[in-house]
């Protein structure tokens, strides 16, 4: 790794980052490593720390706060765009750097780790998943660096200087669309369902910014994809690596992870993981022990015999719909917040079967009541507590209260973290069953 890495190598280049979130600004302390000039660009002034204006000028870059227009990019080598802002929403700024390279944060670290990669993308699941691999290799004694787009970026581990044995990384569609030679010797595609449609152009740019995990591996390499997305695969050259698919088995349990869907993940994170001296025996006992990220189908108690299930962190239809899917017991679920698209009436036979009621709160409550009002008992409240209150009450015992709420939260908190805290914060203050909270 650190062999790669010469201070001269961008000497007398131009290096444009855009956007100071936790991966733009590794970038640009790896580019700064490597010599080049730094010019870093925000719009957002204040998304911008004390400590960071004082790292950029100690190190030198020539911040640029405010909104930003063509003069900012001229001179350019190479701009590395941050998750979230679109090449194509840039046209006329890199049009005055026709010459130079537009890369993601992921591609410029990329080239300088010789250690081995496993990459995980999806649209549900990456998280889990990426956590499975790392605790697998780890179980087989292998030195492991986690991150990429959850923790730390690339280019911090880069920096580091200690390398691992293997590099897991979670990778988003963002970054995946703007690599070129990012190459992972394992790639896991988990699944593919609409999500972010709001920022890529349409499903088939968001696959195919998936299907970059896999564009530059080699015949030596892995690819891992999903069964169910085999014939829509079939025909299309996406990669030289042996691919192997993979669809949820039984031969694998965690007591920590709940329904098909966490089946899945555990079967691609094995098959990930087994190139690295991880046997099927060995995994079955490692998965034993796994604690999974919080706020992810996580059980938070009972109460009057109702069971409490915090799943903030889906924000997707499809995980919605994972989640309903996982309990055999009448569910009450808690949804609402900022809907980013996902078909909610193709999950009316489900709800009309699974679901008791619906509680509603925050936004977007139209998107719900259009899909399921008169299909089920439903709802709405302009907090959680509020809903998560009256759904506790009308509940019976065996029934599950489940926080599943397929959208990102922003309308009421700062984040999914925020919102499930909120749900575990109810939760502990609610009365320990539900008469006695009648009669207070
Ligand atoms: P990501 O990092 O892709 O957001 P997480 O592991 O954080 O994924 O899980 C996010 C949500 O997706 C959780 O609600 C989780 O229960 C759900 N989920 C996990 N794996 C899958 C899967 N294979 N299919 C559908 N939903 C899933």
């Amino acid at each position: 790794m650190s062999d790669l890495l010469h201070a001269d190598q961008l000497r007398g280049h131009l290096a444009v980052v855009v956007g100071a979130g936790a991966s733009g600004r590794a970038a640009a302390r790896l580019l700064s490593r490597l010599g080049a000039s730094v010019r870093f660009l925000e719009k957002n002034a204040k998304a911008v720390a004390d400590a960071f204006r004082e790292e950029a000028s100690e190190a030198g870059y020539d911040l640029r706060l405010g909104a930003h227009g063509p003069a900012d990019f001229a001179g350019a080598d190479m701009v590395v765009l941050s998750p979230g802002i679109r090449a194509a929403g840039l046209a006329d700024c890199l049009a005055a750097c026709p010459g130079a390279q537009v890369l993601s944060e992921l591609e410029l670290a990329s080239w300088f780790v010789s250690e081995p990669m496993v990459a995980v993308t999806g649209s549900n699941g990456k998280t889990t998943t990426v956590m499975l691999v790392s605790h697998l290799l780890e179980a087989a004694g292998n030195k492991v660096f986690t991150g990429g787009n959850i923790g730390t970026p690339l280019s911090e581990y880069v920096l580091s200087g200690d390398p691992a044995d293997v590099v897991v990384l979670e990778v988003s569609s963002f970054q995946l669309q703007l690599t070129r030679t990012f190459r992972p010797r394992v790639a896991v595609l988990l699944n593919f369902a609409p999500n972010h449609l709001d920022w890529h152009a349409d499903l088939a740019e968001y696959l195919e910014a998936k299907l970059r995990i896999f564009a530059a591996q080699r015949p030596d390499d892995l690819a891992i994809a999903p069964e169910e997305m085999r014939d829509a695969l079939a025909g299309r050259a996406f990669t030289k690596a042996e691919v192997v698919w993979f669809s949820g088995t039984d031969r694998f349990t965690c007591p920590r992870l709940i329904g098909a869907h966490n089946r899945q993940d555990m079967e691609a994170a094995f098959l990930a993981a087994a190139p690295f001296g991880v046997s099927e025996e060995l995994a079955g006992k490692a998965f034993a022990t796994f604690v999974p990220a919080p706020h992810r189908l996580q059980v938070i108690g009972e109460k009057g015999g109702v069971l409490f299930v915090d799943d903030s962190k889906a924000t997707t239809v499809a995980a919605m719909e994972a989640a309903i899917r996982s309990f055999e017991r009448p569910v009450r679920l808690l949804a609402g917040g900022v809907f980013k698209g996902g078909d909610l009436a193709a999950l009316t036979p489900l709800v009309r079967e699974r679901v008791a009621a619906v509680g509603l709160f925050g936004a977007n409550r139209e998107v719900f009541e259009a899909a399921w009002a008169g299909q089920v008992p439903l709802f709405h409240e302009a907090t959680l507590e509020a809903a998560m209150t009256r759904l506790f009450a009308e509940a019976k015992p065996g029934d599950v209260v489940l926080l599943s709420p397929a959208t990102a939260s922003f309308d009421l908190y700062d984040g999914y973290k925020a919102r499930g805290r909120d749900f575990q914060r109810i939760f502990a203050a609610l009365p320990m069953n539900r008469d006695a909270g009648e009669r207070t």
